[in-house]
């Protein structure tokens, strides 16, 4: 994504997540990525989008506590979350919000836990592009958001 400077969010907090530190590095999928502290205490270093986005909302101990309610969950949720996992799991391409259908590159973006669908691409390179497209759209007036607070 063009046009932001992950140093203007130092400080701000997003869901469990508090920004202490511009890592000035990316991952391997080219991701910006940023030094968070959980509140949990932990220190970790996330993508940058994917914590605005809500897709990371902690260092990942407020995941483990989720599954361990599971038991809570009905049958017909517990079905549904394994096949949610096995598709996940087949679909994988590496990318963020990008699976592989049909023959075709499916790119989603999360934003605060809602999925939205932005299309089907021949290729993965298109795919990608399509995907930071859909984060330059729909992150920016997340950040002007955080910016103003
Ligand atoms: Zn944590």
């Amino acid at each position: 994504m063009r046009g932001y400077n992950i140093d203007d969010y130092i400080g701000k907090r997003f869901n469990h997540l508090t920004l202490i530190k511009n890592l000035n590095k990316l991952d391997k999928h080219n991701s910006k990525l940023a030094l968070f502290k959980c509140d949990c205490g932990n220190e970790k270093e996330l993508v940058f989008t994917q914590v605005l986005s809500g897709e990371v909302t902690s260092c990942s101990c407020k995941k483990r506590g989720k599954n361990s309610n599971l038991t809570l969950t009905s049958v017909k949720n517990k079905k549904m979350e394994f096949y949610k996992n096995q598709t996940q799991k087949n679909n994988k391409t590496g990318y963020t919000g990008i699976s592989y259908i049909n023959g075709k590159y499916r790119v989603r973006i999360q934003i605060n836990h809602n999925s939205k669908h932005i299309g089907y691409f021949n290729t993965l390179e298109d795919a990608i592009k399509a995907r930071k497209d859909a984060e330059e759209k729909y992150f920016k007036p997340i950040l002007e958001k955080y910016k103003a607070d």
